[in-house]
């Protein structure tokens, strides 16, 4: 499981350089790891395809802020989903495996103890 957060401006940053580097660094499904590889090949495209078709040099810089600024966006979001899930695991990991109240065993996936009905996660 995931331990190690992410840095939210890094991410979006690395999506700013190479599109969809981003969401490969920000890691949160193998969906988006696998959809920020896609962008980076059409990051290689199109600037292979830009300098091949001699694109307007504005035009080229406008399409692609564009798209590096959607990507960046989403994957500041990505960082940020994935910093709560290292958070959730954290909280997982930090729940007792006794319950106070009565003193026995419980799962750490238990909301509530199934002894004595205590509440286990705040
Ligand atoms: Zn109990």
């Amino acid at each position: 499981m995931p331990q190690v957060r992410k840095n939210r401006f890094i991410a979006a940053i690395y999506s700013i350089i190479v599109w969809g580097l981003g969401e490969v660094y920000a890691g949160v499904t193998n969906l988006k790891i696998g959809l920020g590889i896609v962008f980076m090949i059409l990051w290689f495209i199109y600037l292979v395809s830009c300098l091949i078709l001699n694109l307007n040099i504005f035009l080229a810089i406008v399409i692609y802020s564009i798209v590096a600024g959607l990507l960046a966006f989403d994957s500041f979001r990505d960082a940020r989903t994935f910093n709560m899930m290292v958070s959730l695991e954290e909280a997982r990991r930090r729940a007792p495996d006794r319950c106070p109240n009565c003193g026995s065993k419980v799962s750490k996936d238990f909301r509530f103890c199934p002894n004595c009905g205590y509440k286990l996660v705040t």
